[in-house]
């Protein structure tokens, strides 16, 4: 059986500011590495829990972070952008889901990094009227070709998150964020053995997990954080203006509306 793991960045232990996953600043070498030994942590445990094959997507920014020549050599990487699916490419033809180093939804107290999609254009994103963070909403694009998300790594407020939405999903934390830009880490030891041994446990009972049903439609509202981004984003025909800030899409499925709003994102890519 094959395994997807999406690994994101701000919710790897240790990282705690956004200079941490910023591609370009000085301690962002450092945080990549980290990154890449959360994934390795993950195959590992992938495998041991009867994985045949194994597909790392790298999942934070520009999907440049993980180290191709420290990943571990079974596994295979799905790097750059764009990709359709995103942060899930490649489930499509998976049986379980894994994602590491995610982090919890914009507008969230006490959380490190906590934003949706993207932090700069947006605020909250609602999926059929609830709210979602990206966990969530990949879950859901999972649900779609219906694949489980047996495991989430990241700090104990994604972990409330996950628990509350995302029913017999493992929560795996990792650092417990004391703020935006703290958090007290586990030990790094402690750390990957603790990915590797519970991604073991959920990669194993994968068949135990249901799925995320198949939305259908699907209407994905994006609060963005300025109008002017608005202003742009509805430049796509099918989108709806809810009000200055606020659009929403429509789609058969998941699928379709995260097309939907993947356009509206790059129409304000370059807006202020
Ligand atoms: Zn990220």
């Amino acid at each position: 059986m094959r395994v997807l793991i999406s690994v994101d960045m701000e919710g790897i232990a240790g990282v705690t500011g956004h200079e941490d996953v910023w591609p370009g600043s000085v301690p962002y070498g450092r945080f990549r590495r980290l990154m890449t030994d959360e994934a390795n942590a993950a195959v590992a445990g992938a495998f041991s829990g009867g994985a045949t094959s194994v597909v790392v997507n790298d999942s934070h920014d520009g999907m440049r972070n993980i180290l191709y020549e420290e990943l571990d050599p079974r596994a295979e990487l799905i790097s750059g952008y764009d990709k359709a699916l995103c942060m899930v490419e490649g489930v499509s033809d998976a049986q379980a889901a894994v994602f590491i180093g995610y982090h919890a939804m914009a507008g969230t107290a006490r959380a490190v990094l906590d934003h949706t999609i993207s932090g700069a254009q947006t605020h909250n994103w609602y999926l059929n009227g609830i709210r979602v963070g990206e966990a969530q909403l990949n879950a859901a694009l999972c649900g779609y070709f219906k694949v489980p998300v047996v495991a989430v790594s990241g700090d104990d407020k994604l972990a409330a998150q996950v628990q509350s939405s995302l029913p017999g999903t493992r929560s795996i934390v990792v650092k417990e964020s004391l703020h935006r830009e703290a958090a007290r880490s586990l030990p790094r030891g402690e750390v990957l053995s603790l990915i590797t041994s519970e991604v073991t446990e959920a990669v194993r009972n994968y068949r135990k997990i249901a799925p995320i049903a198949a939305v259908r439609p699907a209407t994905i509202r994006v609060e963005f954080s300025r109008s002017g981004f608005a202003d742009l984003a509805a430049l796509l025909p099918d989108a709806r203006r809810i009000d200055d800030r606020t659009l929403e899409v429509s789609g058969a499925s998941i699928v379709e509306a995260w097309r939907l709003a993947d356009v509206m994102l790059r129409l304000c890519g370059s807006g202020s």
